[in-house]
């Protein structure tokens, strides 16, 4: 058995670089930007009201009150060619543009205007300066809006369309194949016929790969049969920027996979017993000369997802340009015991975690355990790393991988 740091290592090491190619905004939110980018123009890129009021000097204001005739009003849109002189005022618009001779606003509702609208009285001293939004406030040229490996967020994207930029250069979302073996799937959505199960993996699969921002390209179910499973795997490969399968990694009679793997991959594939439980068979290669890597998963469900989160969903973040790999972490105070046997193994338990009124998240409690309970697992939140040797009872703290955040603020049932 190998260490898992030492597997993920091995996986991480194995993979080549991705390159950022251009991308237009409509399709960057999610990604990753692969180049800085400067400003090159000014927000706002003119003076500009932030109310909706009267422009006017302020050293007309300086005795603590005035009247101003109005000369007349802007709106936004307007090209900018007013002047307010001494004793005169404007009205004015939010976002229209500061008359020249203007240096400050007055808002509407600090204004009286004369019943015949030909006059303003202001009743205090306005400032130079107020309600006006400066040129190169928000964005001065040259800044910095993006560094490269920042994650594209809605407002970073709105940000360089602000420039005016239609596309970034960032990191293409890598297009991530999906491949179940055995036998025993069934192909159709009938009644299962003797002996058969549904396919749960790789929906599971295509799901996961999605939640953490790739594309999935579904490869369909093959048979235990190595010629088949080659030719699979070799169109994935050819189609796809890395490929996830299931099953045939272990050592039964039929399990052809890891010797696939061992033969597309050559030198680089390995077929490790990694020490955690579940997940403990794992089959890995990089293939051909684009490198695409090839994960040969358990085909226990259980495992499959604790398999994928923790060598296929950092070396996918890796492949889509993000510099943060890993899911977070955080020490939970258990509510329960966590036992657990002596096998060497660092063993990985689905939990429910909730943040409670303390301040600190609890692991209410933990899964059944089996590589095959599928649906026990379905209202897991966090997944409890509990080492060997680890004897944790109820008030011990246990770290823990948080799979799903937006959970651990959910009622529990
Ligand atoms: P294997 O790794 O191929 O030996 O499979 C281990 C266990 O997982 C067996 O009980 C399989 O029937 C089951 N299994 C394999 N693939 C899937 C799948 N796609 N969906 C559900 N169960 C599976
Ligand atoms: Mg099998």
């Amino acid at each position: 058995m190998i260490a898992l740091d030492e597997a993920k290592r091995y996986v991480l090491e194995s993979l080549a670089a991705p390159s950022p190619e251009v991308v237009a905004l409509d399709d960057v939110l999610g990604g990753v930007a692969g180049e800085v980018v400067l400003a090159r123009e000014l927000v706002p890129g003119f003076a500009n009201s932030s109310m909706d009021g009267f422009a006017l000097r302020a050293l007309d204001t300086a005795s603590g009150s005035a009247t101003l005739r109005v000369i007349g009003a802007v709106y936004a849109g307007d090209g900018g060619s007013s002047h307010v002189g001494p004793g005169e005022a404007a009205r004015i618009m939010t976002g229209a543009p500061l008359p020249d001779g203007a240096d400050c606003v007055c808002m509407k509702e600090e204004a009286n205007v004369e019943p015949s609208g030909e006059t303003v009285r202001v009743a205090r001293t306005i400032r130079a300066g107020e309600f006006v939004r400066f040129p190169g406030e928000d964005v001065a040229i040259g800044q910095v809006l993006v560094a490269a490996g920042d994650e594209l967020s809605p407002a970073k994207v709105a940000v360089l369309a602000g420039q005016g930029f239609a596309s970034v250069r960032a990191y293409r979302r890598p297009r991530v194949g999906v491949i179940s073996t055995g036998n025993e799937l069934a192909r159709s959505l009938g009644p299962l016929q003797s002996g058969q199960i549904r396919d749960l993996n790789r929906p599971l699969l295509l799901a996961l790969v999605k939640e953490s921002g790739c594309l999935p390209v579904d490869l369909g179910i093959v048979h235990d049969d190595y010629a088949s499973i080659a030719q699979r795997l070799k169109d994935g490969v050819d189609d796809c920027d890395a490929v996830v399968s299931t099953g045939g990694v272990s050592v039964g009679d039929l399990d052809h996979v890891k010797a696939v793997i061992a033969e597309l991959g050559g030198d680089s594939a390995r077929s490790l017993q990694v020490a955690i439980k579940p997940g403990k068979p794992f089959a890995f290669g990089v293939v051909g000369a684009r490198r695409v890597p090839v994960f040969g998963l358990p085909g226990n469900p259980v495992s499959t997802r604790v398999s994928f989160e923790l060598f296929v969903r950092p070396a996918l973040r890796f492949l889509a340009g993000h510099r943060e790999l890993e899911r977070p972490t955080a020490n939970m105070v258990l509510d329960s015991a966590l036992p657990r046997e002596s096998d060497g193994k660092l063993h990985l338990i689905h939990v429910v975690a909730r943040l409670h009124s303390d301040g600190l998240i609890h692991v209410e409690r933990a899964i059944r355990q089996g590589s095959h309970l599928l649906s026990a697992i379905a209202e897991a939140n966090a997944l409890a790393m509990v080492p060997e040797g680890a004897d944790l009872s109820s008030g011990d703290t246990v770290r823990a991988m948080i799979l799903d955040a937006s959970q651990l603020c959910a009622t529990s049932t």
